[in-house]
């Protein structure tokens, strides 16, 4: 148990006798306790279980999920606790094995964390908080970091884009880029920034753009001139983001003689200090997030940098997403249309372009089932066209080949009801499936298709019928039950062809 000068809260022993590593913030005070299991992880004195906010900014931390240096000030599990108040038991008893002596009885703690953090990482020798390689940045007064008001803001901020963020995670692209201009929004609010930005490289980075751009009111914006710039017109600039991930300036006065064109093109634009941060996605540079100081200067701090830092990733996060899921819906619009193309094919006749003998097998049957099911009747038409060897003796395949293509398109006509199916049933014979209709039904279909065949009057001199081409069909009209199969039906229906082309041919036979 630590000493300290100031009363520790009357349930501390329990939190500070707890295996995980546990800092806890009092709400009316600026410092942070840790418990026993904490203060051997970040190897500090067991003995002064108080520490400063300074302190807790210096801890060698890094975040074992990334890598990255952990902003324990900002940890998200901190955010999603702060302000709920849990419930947490703990059994209390005096048995000797148990730590927890305070009690007797079942207890309930109910305290509200407003800052407490569980410590899940290891330490990590030689991480510093922040690190900038152009020092470029302000050294942070030792002061500031225990600033209550700035705690809070940071809190606030990192709320309102981790709203943000969820937001993002499922956005839909026609609201993708209102998101990124909140989150633009926010952080040129919390760096008190005059102008933020997202600007995108090309797939080459040999050019950038600026699709996003936030504006303190009364500040110019020069987001329309600012596209496909290419990399030699600012070369100091691209080296440094590309190399440093960071482009941090105080005072664009003082930029070196190197960052010439920059610096021509910052005062073009007023601008006194800039800062920007590199965005990646798949180790992949996309662009770069940034925000402006305009007719006054800023010395940017590590907050500023944290914050742009965060935005710029999940931003970078969201747009790799955004373009994943583009190219993903692409690459499925393309395999659904090469599937239906495929189907297609495999349903449809060649030659004539209407249903093949599969798909007519496939479709009789179920339309054969559904007729038993609704007590509706089923029709089955069959034709073949007369003397069509002949024909192809005559005029020759390919003409016999147009002129089945042509008696496909005619039966195609018949066809309009929900259900109905004309197929190529193999050589010059075709068949029609016609839900719902009885004999009757089905004799006027056939009567039409020999009406419109003798206006089509497709010449045929070497028939012994007529002069011109004629065919023979049958037909069926069952009411299915469970003992009905398609062979059943077809039968009916060929024995009633059959019957067509022995009375003479160019006539209609019903099967009953
Ligand atoms: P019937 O009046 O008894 O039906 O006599 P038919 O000549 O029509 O019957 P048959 O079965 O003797 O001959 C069918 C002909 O159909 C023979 C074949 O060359 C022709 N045929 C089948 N498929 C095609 C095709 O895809 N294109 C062409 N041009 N002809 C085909
Ligand atoms: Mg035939
Ligand atoms: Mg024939």
């Amino acid at each position: 148990m630590a000493e300290n000068s100031v009363a520790l809260p009357h349930f501390w022993p329990i939190l500070d006798a707890m295996p995980a590593p546990l800092l806890y913030k009092e709400h009316s005070r600026s410092r942070i306790l840790a418990n026993q299991a904490a203060l051997t992880l970040l190897q500090r004195d067991p003995t002064l279980a108080e520490l400063s906010l300074a302190d807790i900014q210096q801890l060698p931390l890094y975040n074992p999920d990334n890598h990255s240096p952990y902003d324990l000030l900002h940890n998200p599990l901190l955010l999603a606790l702060s302000g709920t108040a849990l419930q947490l038991p703990v059994i209390l008893g005096n048995n000797p094995g148990q730590p927890l002596l305070l009690h007797s009885k079942l207890v309930t703690l109910s305290f509200t964390l407003h800052s407490s953090v569980l410590i899940s990482l290891q330490p990590m020798q030689g991480q510093k908080f922040i690190s900038d390689s152009t020092g470029a940045l302000a050294a942070e007064k030792s002061g500031s970091a225990t600033d209550i008001s700035e705690l809070e803001e940071a809190l606030a901020f990192d709320k309102l884009i981790s709203l943000i963020s969820t937001e993002l995670i499922n956005v839909q692209h026609d609201k993708l880029d209102q998101h990124i201009l909140d989150a633009l929004a926010a952080v040129g609010e919390f760096c008190h920034a005059d102008r933020s930005y997202v600007f995108q490289f090309n797939a080459d980075i040999s050019e950038m753009s600026n699709t996003h751009e936030w504006v303190r009111p009364g500040v110019s914006s020069h987001k329309d001139q600012l596209q496909q710039i290419p990399q030699e017109g600012l070369p100091y600039f691209y080296q440094k983001i590309r190399q440093d991930l960071v482009f941090a300036v105080n005072k664009v006065s003082e930029l070196p003689l190197a960052a010439q064109a920059e610096k021509q093109e910052f005062d073009a634009e007023d601008i006194q200090s800039v800062l920007c941060c590199a965005m990646h996605a798949d180790n992949k540079l996309l662009g770069f997030v940034g925000c402006d100081m305009v007719a006054r200067q800023r010395d940017w701090t590590s907050n500023d940098l944290r914050r742009m830092k965060l935005v710029g990733e999940m931003i970078a996060k969201t747009l790799q997403n955004v373009r994943y899921r583009q190219s993903l819906q692409q690459i499925q619009q393309q395999l659904l249309q090469a599937n239906q193309e495929l189907q297609k094919q495999a349903s449809q006749d060649g030659l004539t372009g209407i249903a093949n003998r599969r798909q007519f097998d496939h479709h009789l049957q179920s339309e054969l089932k559904r007729s038993a099911r609704n007590q509706q009747p089923l029709g089955l038409l069959m034709l073949d066209i007369d003397r069509f060897k002949h024909y192809n003796d005559h005029y020759g395949h390919q003409a016999g080949d147009e002129v089945l293509q042509q008696v496909a398109q005619l039966l195609q006509q018949q066809v309009k009801r929900q259900g109905e199916l004309a197929a190529r049933y193999g050589g010059e014979e075709f068949a029609i499936i016609l839900p719902g209709s009885n004999s009757e039904a089905c004799h006027k279909v056939a009567s039409n298709i020999q009406q419109q065949l003798t206006q089509l009057g497709i010449a045929h001199q070497n028939s012994d019928i007529q002069p011109v081409l004629t065919v023979s069909m049958g037909y069926c009209s069952i009411f299915a039950n469970q003992s009905s199969s398609t062979e059943m039906l077809i039968k009916q229906a060929d024995a009633a062809q059959y019957q067509a082309k022995k009375s003479g041919r160019n006539q209609v036979c019903s099967a009953s």
